[in-house]
């Protein structure tokens, strides 16, 4: 049994009801949960990036691992290196170059030989000085007595002695000169070596010399003395990690390749103008197991050599997002609280009811149904969050509402902004969440990756000059154009009016907020539209979001839930939302409450809920049903 295969190490009831969010767990806090000790036994689902890792750790491969952020691609690289033979391991030693001063000479040596060589070369050093200052001090002395002895020569009997002190002084530093440089010491490490190489500069990444500002006159730093390793040298015969591997400046990467094959790199000054740049040294072995990860960007924008390297000659595997929620799972989630817990080493542990809830937020967080998320490290930070806040407290265990509490306060960046700005529209009442209008809708948009916020579109439809022109303002131009293209082919269709003889005003209502995604508002603005064109109400308590294909289909969007509950804190009764999307709705108990949740799959059902008033609406849904009433059908029979 390997990895999260291994089974949570506490006692199970026999009969595990598929509800149990502890998954039959008899436990009553998290203190009854063992954590095993290899990290690889810790990682929680990522079935299959484990496997590889296994895999490529047997076999010396090269890992890609492309993935969301915080969901265990260091933790299996780091994993990875436990794996690897100790014994392998090597110490590397940098000696003086006595022909040329400027080309120090590399040893490798196995581990914890290093140490003993520079300990032997120190005694040596030690001896030889120890001797030499006794031999100084003897002929000072006969020199010294020699010329008090010839009375008249004392003042030419001291310049001597102190033109033997200086010479024996001067000597001895060429003792220490031949001392090594140990660059590469594994003496004392458990296990391979793990290096994170991410956003390491190229001397980081390559290795350096340092510049000496005495480069004669017998101040000098030698040479050999000033070689520093990179993460390249001491990743040898372990893991080197890097993260976001397209930051990485294309020569680096150039040079990591090289060392990728060679297996060695020499290690010589980075900055240009440095007197270390002068020195190059023998080849540093560099066999190392590189794991580069990042998102699919990452991949897009690498070094193609490096890239198709890893590819032919390793693995290239994706992270898991989420994972099925099963009665197992959430053993291991509650195993995976011990582990947040055991890793901080201050927290309290955390009782039944508050690892139930955190599974609660796994699941909700997943934007999935029956799904738990992977995202472990934000998790793991609300983890974290609730436990201070009940070690603040000094409570025995963190409970339930320290969870809730650390909710509220673990909150993203885009989570407060929209807060605030739900607080601020109030304010100035843009918010309308009762009543009719005309031509007003109030749409629904993601915000960052965790928010939503409400975004009203407002339309108006009036006679053109020439060939009628949408006309978007605020921030989504490209956006309503998109939206309004799409839409006029249905409004073509049912309406009346001559839309290509009418100019569209549609305006988004906001105060100035960026980073608002708005493909998901193209229901909204055809509703919009539509009511401005034929001037009828549009129910200001209702909110939707939903895509629109041009024969009127409602396509799913992301976010709902976070749109939901957008629309929920600003008071709306009634949220549209494409039928597709029923199973992601994963909105809080206080909300469920709030507001009624209405999936659709056709325009003409946005219309028949959102327009005002019996007759008209009737004649313009009925009109739609006419066109697109195949479409329509269609989804009513699944
Ligand atoms: P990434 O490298 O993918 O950004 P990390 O491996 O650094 O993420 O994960 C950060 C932390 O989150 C880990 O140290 C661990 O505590 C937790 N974590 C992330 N993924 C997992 C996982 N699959 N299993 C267990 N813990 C995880």
């Amino acid at each position: 049994e390997l990895g999260s295969d291994v089974e949570v190490d506490a006692e199970v009831k026999d009969d595990v009801d598929e509800d149990d969010l502890l998954g039959g767990l008899k436990i009553s806090s998290t203190a009854e949960i063992d954590v095993p000790d290899r990290l690889v036994d810790q990682v929680i689902g990522q079935e299959h990036a484990r496997d590889v890792v296994m895999k490529a750790a047997k076999q010396r491969r090269h890992v890609m691992m492309i993935g969301s952020p915080g969901t265990g691609k260091s933790m299996l690289a780091k994993a990875m290196s436990e794996l690897l033979p100790k014994e392998e391991l090597q110490d590397v030693l940098v000696y003086h170059n006595p022909d040329d001063g400027n080309n120090p000479k590399v040893r490798t040596v196995p581990a914890g030989k290093g140490d003993q060589i520079v300990d032997a070369h120190k005694e040596e050093a030690r001896k030889r000085n120890q001797m030499r200052s006794f031999l100084m001090w003897i002929i000072i002395a006969i020199v010294l007595g020699y010329s008090l002895i010839i009375a008249g020569q004392i003042l030419l009997g001291i310049l001597a002695a102190g033109v033997i002190y200086l010479a024996f002084r001067y000597g001895s530093r060429g003792g220490d000169a031949m001392i090594p440089n140990l660059i590469v010491n594994n003496a004392d490490t458990a296990t391979a070596p793990f290096e994170d190489a991410t956003g390491a500069h190229a001397g980081a990444l390559l290795g350096d010399v340092r510049h000496d500002p005495f480069q004669s006159g017998g101040m000098e730093t030698p040479s050999h003395d000033r070689v520093e390793p990179g993460s390249i040298h001491k990743a040898n015969k372990g893991v080197l990690y890097i993260d976001e591997i397209n930051t990485l400046d294309i020569r680096s990467q150039q040079h990591l390749m090289t060392a990728i094959q060679e297996g060695e790199f020499s290690i010589t000054g980075q900055s240009e103008r440095s007197s270390g740049a002068m020195v190059q040294t023998e080849a540093v072995p560099t066999d190392f197991i590189m794991i580069a990860a990042g998102n699919l960007d990452a991949m897009e924008n690498m070094h193609p050599a490096l890239r198709s390297r890893i590819k032919g000659y390793g693995y290239e595997v994706y992270m898991d997002d989420t994972i099925e929620d099963t009665p197992d799972m959430r053993r291991k989630y509650t195993r995976f609280i011990a582990q947040e817990v055991n890793k901080d080493g201050r927290l309290p542990d955390y009782n039944a009811e508050a690892i139930e809830e955190i599974i609660l937020e796994a699941r909700r967080r997943a934007g999935r149904k029956g799904h738990l998320t992977l995202e472990l490290r934000n998790l793991g930070g609300l983890v974290r969050v609730a436990g201070d806040i009940a070690r603040a407290a000094d409570a025995d265990y963190v409970r339930r509402d320290h969870v809730l509490q650390a909710k509220g306060r673990s909150r993203s960046i885009e989570q407060q902004l929209a807060d605030d700005y739900i607080e601020r529209r109030k304010d100035y009442e843009l918010q309308v969440s009762d009543g009719y209008q005309a031509g007003r809708v109030n749409g629904l948009a993601v915000m960052g990756e965790d928010s939503g916020i409400m975004l009203p579109v407002m339309a108006e439809v009036t006679p053109s000059q020439g060939p009628g022109q949408v006309i978007a303002t605020g921030q989504l131009k490209e956006m309503a154009q998109e939206a309004v293209d799409n839409v006029s082919a249905i409004i073509k269709k049912f309406s009346d009016e001559n839309i290509s003889e009418k100019d569209m005003h549609i305006q988004f209502v906001q105060t100035g907020q960026q980073g608002v995604d708005g493909d998901s508002a193209s229901i909204t603005v055809a509703t919009a539209v539509i009511s401005a064109l034929e001037n009828v109400g549009v129910d200001q308590s209702l909110a939707m979001t939903g895509s629109l294909s041009v024969r009127g289909d409602v396509l799913p969007v992301g976010g709902v839930t976070h749109k939901i509950e957008a629309a929920a804190k600003s008071g709306c009764e009634r949220i549209i939302i494409p039928a597709a999307n029923s199973q992601d709705v994963m909105i809080e108990e206080e909300y469920e409450e709030m507001v009624e949740i209405i999936p659709v799959s056709h325009i003409s059902e946005v219309l028949d809920i959102a327009l005002e008033g019996e007759a008209e609406k009737d004649s313009l849904v009925a009109r739609l049903k006419s066109i697109t009433g195949s479409a329509l059908s269609q989804s009513k029979n699944e």
